[in-house]
C-alpha cells in the first residue's frame, strides 16, 4: 500500500512530465473505484492546463489553470503510468481505469487492480471543507509539526502511541509501516500510552521530541529511496522502490533487534487490527 514517501515520489514523477500540460481527452472506462468517480470529471478536466502537482498527506493533488483541483488517492494499488506520444499502448488493459490525454499526445494512465483508490473534484477554494481533506491533521514534513504540537495531541489520550500516530488528526499521512519504523528508532513501545509521550505539563518531552525527530528521518530516508516495495506498487517510471530491505523492525518478526547495544528479538502483535512490530527489550 502506498504511504507517504512512495506519494511523495509519484507525486514528483508526475511533476517533472504533466507540468504545464493542458489535458485534451479524459477517458473514464468505468463509472467509479472506491467511490463512483464525481459528476462533470470528464468535463471539469479537459482542456485545462496543469499548474501544479501538490501532495497532502497521502492524497496528490493535481491544480488547473482555473482553480480546479483534482484529488487521487491510490488506495491500495492504484498507480500511475506516463507515456510519451510515440509510446502510447495500443490497447490498455482491463485494469487501466483513467486514461488523460494530453495536448502533446503524451498519455497518463491511472490502473488500479484492488479499486480502493478514489478520485474527487475539488472546486475553487473548496479545500477546506473537502470530505477527504477537512480533518487532516499536520504534515510531519512540515515545520509546524515539532514535539509541542505532538505533545498538545498526545496530552489526556488513553490510545497507544502507535494507535495516535496513525490518527490522521494527530499527524496526517503516517501509516502501518512507518509508524512501525519511527516507533523503533525512537526506543518508544508501541503499546505506551500515548498521555506518557506527552507527560501532563506544558512542557515538552524528550520522548515527543526523538519521535518527531525519527519521523522525519524515517519519512525523508523513504523518500530519498524512492518509496518501498509492498504491494505491487510502482513508481510513476514503472520502477520498483527500493526502500523495503531497509525496514529495521517490519516484517522482521523472530529475527534479531537491529539495534547494536540490544540482544533483544522482534516481536509481532496486533493493535488495532493492524501487525505492530517490534523489539520488546530496547522500545520502552
Ligand atoms: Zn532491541
Amino acid at each position: 500500500m502506498p504511504e507517504l514517501p512512495e506519494v511523495e515520489t509519484v507525486r514528483k514523477g508526475l511533476a517533472k512530465q504533466l507540468l504545464s500540460e493542458t489535458i485534451a481527452n479524459v477517458d473514464l472506462r468505468r463509472d467509479g473505484l472506491r467511490f463512483p468517480f464525481p459528476k462533470g470529471l470528464k468535463r471539469a478536466l479537459e482542456g485545462r492546463r496543469i499548474l501544479k502537482i501538490d501532495r497532502r498527506a497521502k492524497y496528490l493533488l493535481i491544480r488547473f489553470n482555473d482553480g480546479t483541483t483534482l484529488l487521487s488517492h491510490l488506495g491500495m494499488t492504484g498507480k500511475f503510468s506516463l507515456y510519451s506520444a510515440d509510446e502510447v499502448p495500443r490497447e490498455f488493459g482491463k485494469h487501466d481505469h483513467v486514461i488523460l490525454t494530453m495536448d502533446n499526445g503524451g498519455v497518463a494512465v491511472y490502473t488500479d487492480h484492488r479499486r480502493f483508490g478514489y478520485m474527487d473534484l475539488i472546486p475553487s477554494g473548496g479545500e477546506q471543507e473537502n470530505r477527504h481533506l477537512r480533518k487532516l491533521g499536520c504534515e510531519p514534513l512540515s515545520e509546524d509539526f515539532d514535539a509541542k504540537l505532538l505533545c498538545e495531541k498526545l496530552r489526556g489520550k488513553k490510545s497507544p502511541i502507535k494507535t495516535a500516530l496513525l490518527d490522521q488528526r494527530v499527524v496526517a499521512g503516517l501509516g502501518n509501516i512507518y509508524v512501525c519504523e519511527i516507533l523503533f528508532r525512537s526506543g518508544i513501545s508501541p503499546r505506551r500510552i500515548s498521555s506518557t509521550v506527552s507527560g501532563k505539563s506544558m512542557k515538552v518531552t524528550k520522548r515527543a521530541e526523538r519521535l518527531v525527530e525519527e519521523t522525519k528521518h524515517v519519512l525523508v530516508e523513504a523518500i530519498q529511496a524512492g518509496g518501498s516495495t509492498i504491494s505491487d506498487f510502482a513508481t510513476v517510471d514503472g520502477d520498483m522502490g527500493y526502500f523495503a530491505h531497509s525496514f529495521q523492525v517490519y516484517g522482521r518478526e523472530g529475527e534479531m533487534c537491529h539495534n547494536p547495544n540490544c540482544s533483544g528479538v522482534i516481536s509481532r502483535i496486533s493493535q488495532s487490527g493492524r501487525s505492530t512490530f517490534f523489539c520488546p527489550k530496547c522500545q520502552r
